[in-house]
Formats: C-alpha cells, sequence, structure tokens
C-alpha cells in the first residue's frame, strides 16, 4: 500500500497523509496534484509532497479521490523554493502553494477542472499564432555598450551585479542584448518588473525582438491566460523568455540562466497580504542560485539593501550615468508653499510660478504631468463647528471623500458609506475637506485652466488593465494635456511631449512616520521628475514644500544619491535599522480589543525571554483595527549575523506556547520579516 503526503492550499504547516488507491500507484508522483477530501464535506485540489509505503499512525486514513497529472506539474526546484520561502519568511507551505499556483491549476471540484482545461486548450491555439515582426535588436550607445561590457566583466566574478543607471540612460536596451545573448546560449531568461509599470509600452517593444519565444506573466491577466503561461512552462518547450511581475518567480524554469530584476529599488516588489510575505527581488537571488543562473538588479536609485551590497562588494556595481542621446536631467525648482501659504498667494494647491509654467506649456502645446500621492478628493471630511470627523465602522480610520460618487470610503476595508445629510453630533451642515487628492487636484486644474484637457491615473481610474494602459495611450497621443496621478505616473513611462512636472505636495511622503520615509521619497520624487524632459528639451520640474531648506530636498535636487545615503545609513547603523539589521514584525490580531493588549504583553514578554532587548513594543499600528480585528505590534531587530533558522525556531515554539492556552481562542499570529 503506497501513502502520500500532500501541500493543500491552507495555511498549515504540514502535510497531510492519504492513501493511494491502487489504480494510481504506477503514476503519482512528488509534484502532481491529487483531488482529496479534507474534513466531513470539503474537497481540495493538493500537491503531493511525498510518496512512500508507510502506514501514518492513525486509525481512518482517507484516500485520494483523484490524481489529475501524470507528469508533476510542480518541479523539484520549485518545491525546494517554497520550502526556503515558507522557512525564510515564517509562513505555511499551504499558503505559498495558494500564492504560487494560477487559480485554474488548483480548482476545488472536478467539472472546474474540465472546464478549465477546455479554455487552456483554446488559449494555447491562441498563443500558437505569434506575431511576426521584423527582429530588431537596436544601436547600443557607446555609453550602453560600455556598460553592457561591464556587466559581462561583473559577472565572471558576482553572481548579482547592480545596475545603476540614471532615469532614461536606456537600461532596457542593455537588458534586450544581455537576454539575446542568453536566449543564443540555450538558457531562459525571467525579467521581472513591478506590476504597475509592465505595461504594453515595454511589452510591444520586447515582443519586437523575442516574439516567438517570450511570454507574459501579469496578475491582472485573466486566470487562463496564466495557467497557459503556467503549462507552456512545464512543457518540452516553454517560453526561453519570462517577462512578469514578482509572482513570475513561481513558475517553472528548466534552464534558467539570466534574471533581470528592474527598478529594483520598487517595494512593491515586497508581497504584503496576505502571507506569503516575500520579496521577489531577494527570492529571485535564490531562485537565480539554484539553477547557478546570474541576476541584474537595475534602477536608477538603488535600495538601500542592494547598493550596501554592492559596495561591500557582495555584488557587482555598473553605472551608467550618461542620459541616452544625452537628454539632460530636468531642471527642479523649489516652491518653497509655507511662505507662499502666508501670504495667501496659493491658488488651491498650486503656486503662481507653477501656474504660469503650466500656462506656458499649454500655449506651447506641451503637456504636464501632476503628481499628488494621495488618491480621492480630500483626505477626510470634518464638521466645522464641531470637529467631527467620520470613520470606518470597521477600521480605526478616518473615511476618504471621493466626490465623485459622493461618498466615504475606507481604504483598508473598501467599505463605502454615504456623506451624511448633515453632523451626526451637532446637526450642523458645514463640512470641509481636508487635505488634497487626486480628484480635488484634477477640480482645481478645471477651475484654473478650463480649457485644459486631463487624466487621472490613480486606483480608482486603474481597475481594469485595459483603463490603465488606455489612459497611458490617450496621454502619449497627446488626447490630454495634464496628467494628474499618484506614484502610478512615476514607473518609468516615456512620454516624449513632456516639459512640466508639478510635484504638489512633497511633503506628505517626508512624513511618514518611517525609517525607510527619506530614501522612498528620494526614490520617487526622482522618479517622477525623470518624467520631464525629452529628446530636444530640458524638462522643468517644480517641487512644492514647506521643507524647502532641508537637507533631503537639496539632495533630490542635486540628485545627490550618495548623500542621501551616507546620511541615512549613518541614522540607520545608530538606530539599529536594516540592512545593518534585520526587522521582523510580529502582528497578533483577535476581535476582542481588551483580549488582544493582554495577549500581546504575554507574547512580547515571552520573547524577551529568548530575545532580550531586541524586542520592542507591543505598540498599535498606525491603523490598529481593520475589519473588526484589533492588531498589536512587536518589532524584533536581530543582528544581521543571526542564524535565521534559530531565529524562526525560537518564535514558531513562543507561538506554539501562545496558541495552546484556552484563553487565546480565536488568536491569530504572523510574521513580516524584512517589512517595507
Ligand atoms: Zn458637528
Ligand atoms: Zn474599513
Amino acid at each position: 500500500m503506497l501513502y502520500a503526503d500532500v501541500i493543500l492550499p491552507l495555511p498549515l504547516h504540514d502535510t497531510f497523509t492519504y492513501a493511494v488507491p491502487q489504480n494510481m500507484e504506477d503514476n503519482i508522483k512528488r509534484g502532481c496534484r491529487v483531488v482529496v477530501p479534507f474534513g466531513t464535506k470539503k474537497i481540495y485540489t493538493a500537491i503531493v509532497a511525498r510518496v512512500h509505503d508507510q502506514r501514518p499512525d492513525f486509525p481512518e486514513i482517507k484516500s485520494i479521490n483523484e490524481l489529475l497529472d501524470t507528469t508533476p506539474i510542480v518541479t523539484e526546484k520549485q518545491l525546494q523554493l517554497w520550502k526556503w520561502i515558507a522557512s525564510y519568511y515564517i509562513c505555511t507551505i499551504g499558503e505559498i502553494y495558494k500564492a504560487a499556483l494560477p487559480g485554474g491549476l488548483k480548482p476545488k471540484d472536478e467539472n472546474a477542472i474540465r472546464e478549465k482545461n477546455k479554455r487552456r486548450r483554446n488559449l494555447f491555439a491562441q498563443d500558437d499564432t505569434f506575431l511576426n515582426n521584423e527582429k530588431c535588436v537596436s544601436s547600443l550607445s557607446e555609453a550602453q555598450q560600455k556598460a553592457f561590457d561591464e556587466i559581462e566583466e561583473s559577472f565572471k566574478s558576482h553572481n548579482t551585479t547592480l545596475l545603476h543607471g540614471v532615469t532614461s540612460s536606456g537600461k532596457t536596451e542593455i537588458y534586450i542584448n544581455l537576454i539575446k545573448k542568453y536566449i543564443d546560449e540555450g538558457k531562459q531568461v525571467l525579467y521581472m518588473l513591478p506590476e504597475i509599470a509592465l505595461t504594453t509600452q515595454i511589452t510591444e517593444r520586447l515582443e519586437k525582438v523575442f516574439s516567438d519565444c517570450m511570454g507574459v506573466y501579469h496578475s491582472k491577466f485573466t486566470d487562463a491566460q496564466r495557467v497557459a503561461v503556467y503549462q507552456k512552462q512545464i512543457s518540452n518547450e516553454p517560453f526561453k523568455l519570462i517577462l512578469g511581475v514578482r509572482s513570475s518567480i513561481f513558475l517553472p524554469y528548466t534552464n534558467l540562466g539570466l534574471i533581470i530584476v528592474d527598478e529594483e529599488h520598487e517595494s512593491s516588489y515586497k508581497q504584503q497580504e496576505p502571507a506569503p510575505r516575500y520579496h521577489a527581488r531577494n527570492t529571485a537571488l535564490v531562485l537565480a542560485n539554484m539553477y547557478g543562473a546570474k541576476t541584474l538588479l537595475g534602477t536608477a536609485t538603488p535600495s538601500f539593501e542592494v547598493y550596501h551590497a554592492a559596495r561591500k562588494g557582495k555584488y557587482g556595481y555598473v553605472e551608467l550615468n550618461q542620459r541616452y542621446k544625452n537628454v539632460k536631467l530636468p531642471d527642479i525648482h523649489v516652491v518653497d508653499i509655507k511662505e507662499l501659504r502666508r501670504k495667501k498667494l496659493m491658488k488651491g494647491a498650486f503656486s503662481p510660478v507653477l501656474i504660469d509654467a503650466i500656462n506656458e506649456a499649454l500655449t506651447n502645446k506641451k503637456q504636464v504631468i501632476l503628481f499628488q500621492n494621495r488618491r480621492g478628493f480630500s483626505n477626510f471630511i470634518e464638521c466645522k463647528n464641531c470637529g467631527w470627523v467620520p470613520r470606518c465602522e470597521h477600521c480605526d480610520v478616518s473615511l476618504t471623500y471621493h466626490k465623485k460618487n459622493n461618498q466615504l470610503t475606507c481604504h483598508y476595508c473598501g467599505n463605502t458609506y454615504t456623506l451624511p445629510e448633515c453632523c451626526p453630533a451637532c446637526g450642523e451642515k458645514n463640512f470641509i475637506n481636508k487635505g488634497l487628492g487626486t480628484e480635488k487636484v484634477e477640480d482645481q486644474i478645471k477651475e484654473i485652466f478650463p480649457e485644459a484637457t486631463t487624466l487621472r491615473m490613480d486606483l480608482d481610474t486603474t481597475r481594469s488593465r485595459t483603463s490603465y494602459e488606455n489612459i497611458i495611450n490617450d496621454f502619449a497621443e497627446h488626447k490630454a494635456d495634464i496628467l494628474i496621478g499618484t506614484q502610478m505616473v512615476t514607473k518609468g513611462l516615456d512620454f516624449d511631449n513632456v516639459s512640466i512636472v508639478g510635484i504638489l505636495d512633497a511633503d506628505t511622503m517626508l512624513n511618514q512616520p518611517d525609517f525607510r520615509s527619506y530614501e522612498r521619497s528620494f526614490h520617487t520624487l526622482s522618479q517622477v521628475a525623470g518624467r520631464a524632459g525629452r529628446k530636444d528639451q530640458q524638462g522643468q520640474v517644480f517641487l512644492q514644500t514647506r521643507n524647502a531648506d532641508s537637507d533631503i530636498i537639496k539632495q533630490i535636487v542635486e540628485n545627490d544619491y550618495w548623500n542621501m545615503f551616507y546620511n541615512q545609513m549613518m541614522e540607520r547603523k545608530d538606530f539599529h535599522y536594516p540592512p545593518f539589521y534585520r526587522l521582523i514584525n510580529v502582528y497578533l490580531k483577535h476581535k476582542d480589543n481588551q483580549l488582544i493588549g493582554h495577549l500581546a504583553d504575554d507574547m512580547a514578554a515571552l520573547l524577551r525571554k529568548s530575545f532580550g532587548d531586541r524586542i520592542l513594543g507591543p505598540d498599535c499600528p498606525p491603523v490598529a483595527r481593520i475589519q473588526s480585528m484589533y492588531i498589536r505590534k512587536i518589532m524584533i531587530k536581530i543582528e544581521i549575523t543571526a542564524s535565521t533558522e534559530k531565529v524562526r525556531n525560537a518564535l514558531t515554539a513562543i507561538q506554539s506556547q501562545m496558541l495552546q492556552q484556552p484563553v487565546a481562542h480565536g488568536l491569530n499570529i504572523y510574521y513580516d520579516v524584512d517589512p517595507m
């Protein structure tokens, strides 16, 4: 009799053992999918982790219902990677399985499987009709060629190399040439981009060169499309190039030679919710190592972790500080809005100098990008009479006002509320809007420049992939004069006709209570400034701030990465932050507000027994209740040299001890390792 230990798509640490019916014995293998009963009624698609003949020590053993694959659908290397992620990020293998496979590969009932298979075949048929574009690997410039040669040289001694190239230095051309080289050598390449930067622009550009051997893996694609890419990767003729977002590290590969992580500094490479809370860039390094592949990390503004590693010689380092075709870096004008506000010279969010610049751009048929990193109309509304602020019933946050629908929305749980007629606290009908969202910016633009046409790009206007791309295409075709947006407008979009970029309020980013806020502001503001100016014209950037004299603003204006890095690193060293220390956030969640306080105190006390003064908290996180669950956070700062295995074992032991108490019923404990 054979038995199979299987991984279920549930947050379980352990595998479950099932009996293998005789008719499956010849075909069942590690990595195959099986349909299994679970509990009294449920049926799941599980992954076989081990086949063996040791009968487990419990009376009733359920049998596998169905074997879905005769060859493994999850490869040995994938299972190894899952194991590493579960161990490093302290989560369960079941959570990784859930995240790693497209939904269509883990349906719950058999009919759904058949239906999906049918659709998948249709999709494959479409996939075969690839575009037959001319092959065009472009004219590297002298500077690009030099960087290309240096990367090759660096790869001889380093598995990982950082390509530090200013915005618009033409990193993509270098990538294309590298990809081509590896494919010609018979290797596979994974080219990773942050979700929002993976647009038709870049896809079309790569398709022109690699049409017949490239697959795109994007979370906004339909499940059937993702299943098709996945299936192709385990077929005999896998794609040689995968262009994908962070989840593409979960695809099967056979012969990976190179991974490119573009915009490596992007915090969206880290998954926040739900588990696995993995960092795709860091996981990519592990993946590359498994295949003996090289990794190129590209960015204009390196993350501290990567730059630090490059400076210490752990990673290779290649610099490209010449903009492609020698386009000048934009001229950044700092506008002190503190003074202008005092003198009442501001028109809404706009300084006179920015208004003049926009006017001039519009007269010259040029385009403008306005950046405001908050969506909605106002951050919150307030009763002018008594100060009442509407808040979410389920979360500890004030509600954001969206004027278009005349609605109040919770940006944490998504619940919407109608705006009350009058203040429920005092009965007055006098609400004021506080704060500046992209919707309000658009309103003000329509007042100040009634003749200008506008587009808005934020989470509210880009719910579907097509809407996002339509905005980009319309703006590129000059169907609008002014593009207003959140950080979405910063992601490597190239518009030829943009002469002015306005950063309406740099302070909201700088004032975030987070040790990374300066680093992040530098990334974002440099990126947004880099959108101005192309080809023949130097772009003009107007940066509005109340902190015009601060060092960080000066560093952004002068594009002085080094000094920003140096100053911030001194602070991080003093206060035990990454990259000098590793952070792990422990979260506790419970429905009961009083109980969660006690439980968090208990857990912190237990943690202190093992970790001493490396433990901070427990604290209430900035939003301490989400979807009716109360949250507490305990932070652990660990020496970079400490064994991750020992730390994990200590944490999971304390977790078990906590959860064994009857009083802890309903308590949820989870971890965020290397939080962003
Ligand atoms: Zn009131
Ligand atoms: Zn809410």
